[in-house]
């Protein structure tokens, strides 16, 4: 059975781990910890880096720097996981669904004007399988009407948007390294602040509202309860593990883009022919690889897709129902409908990805996959 994902053990975490647990201190903030700061920091140029227990996280914690409010308005895709949009919920947001592009399923920028009213706040674009959302535009439209930006980065480690890497644009960004991310620590995530004015008060958040940060850095001689705040900050037993992975990163990443790429090369041009798609890169993105993908015809021939690969051991997976038709939030959308979202929803397959996949199961998968298109034509 060749399942869509397995996660890729370096050989170095459990040698961090056993580090960390002998230096005697596992809680958050260790040196693990302190370290992954320090990588992520230097190699992408972030302002700020805390690690959290998962991307949701970091964007909870980002919904609470923002002082979102009862009645403010978040705008972000319909096509995301439930996160995106379930952090700013639990600050009594009204999220504004945006529909995504017609060629490919990030939100499309130049509906999001007409989107904006007094009461919105902020923008939460998703960087879909890892490719940018058109950030310069993006962000001009943000500065023209006062609005944050909080990047839902979670796939898109090692991705850039005309060189500049992701999780740099936004005020706030958030990553995950959850096991079927690229980078993985099991559970796991970071918040990335790239304005300054946000570092202080995050680091008070993260430590269940207290300045516990400061008292540890000699900063002030007692530390108390502040601010609201929970406990958002991992073990540094997972830090271990995650920077066991960072430091892999380049080896990572090379095998990945090449299974991409193998994909791409097998299958663009002869699924074209049935009018199926495969990833459309816009100029200003790059590809982290974190997902290749589908776009069939319509659910019907998605789902006999998937069940025909099953068959031949092979686990394919759709991915996101639309959130402005969840059963949460089905009676607080605004009733626009977002037809590119609901046209992903439907047609859009992930195939397998991950590091220990061959060459050589990519070309059996795609003969596969062209198997079932010439034999249903
Ligand atoms: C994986 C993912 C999340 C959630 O990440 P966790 O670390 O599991 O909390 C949020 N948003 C998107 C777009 C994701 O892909």
């Amino acid at each position: 059975m060749i399942t869509f994902n397995k996660p890729f053990l370096t050989g170095k975490e459990t040698v961090y781990i056993q580090d960390a647990v002998a230096s005697g201190k596992i809680s958050g903030d260790g040196i693990y910890t302190k370290k992954c700061h320090e990588f992520l920091e230097a190699r992408y140029g972030f302002k700020k880096v805390l690690l959290t227990t998962s991307c949701t996280d970091a964007l909870e914690m980002a919904a609470i720097l923002l002082n979102i409010q009862p009645g403010d308005e978040v705008i972000m895709p319909a096509y995301t996981f439930v996160s995106t949009a379930n952090a700013f919920v639990l600050r009594g947001a009204h999220i504004v669904f945006a529909d995504s592009s017609p060629d490919n399923p990030n939100l499309n920028v130049s509906t999001l004007e007409a989107l904006i009213t007094p009461h919105t706040k902020a923008i939460v674009p998703v960087h879909y399988a890892g490719a940018a959302c058109d950030m310069p535009q993006l962000m001009a439209l943000a500065k023209k009407y006062s609005l944050w930006v909080v990047e839902d980065a979670a796939q898109a480690i090692e991705s850039y948007c005309n060189g500049q890497p992701l999780g740099s644009f936004g005020h706030l960004a958030a990553f995950s390294f959850h096991e079927t991310k690229n980078i993985i620590s099991g559970e796991g995530g970071a918040l990335v602040i790239n304005d300054e004015q946000f570092i202080r008060r995050a680091e008070i958040i993260r430590e269940k509202g207290t300045n516990r940060s400061e008292f540890f850095r000699g900063e002030v001689d007692k530390y108390g309860w502040v601010d609201i705040g929970s406990s958002f900050l991992p073990s540094d037993i997972i830090a271990a593990f995650l920077y066991a992975q960072l430091g892999n990163i380049d080896a990572i990443q090379a095998k990945r883009v090449s299974l991409w790429e193998r994909y791409h090369a097998n299958l663009a041009v002869p699924l074209a022919a049935y009018d199926v798609h495969v990833p459309h890169l816009p100029p200003y993105a790059t590809n982290n690889a974190h997902m290749f993908y589908l776009v069939c015809q319509d659910l019907n021939q998605r789902s006999e897709l998937i069940a025909y690969l099953k068959e031949r051991s092979i686990q394919t997976v759709f991915h996101y129902l639309s959130l402005e038709k969840s059963p949460f939030y089905a009676a607080k959308h605004d009733g626009r409908p977002l037809p590119w979202s609901d046209y992903y929803a439907d047609r859009l397959v992930r195939l397998p990805m991950y590091y220990e996949l061959t060459l050589a199961d990519v070309d059996m998968i795609s003969r596969e996959i062209l198997s079932f298109f010439e034999n249903t034509k």
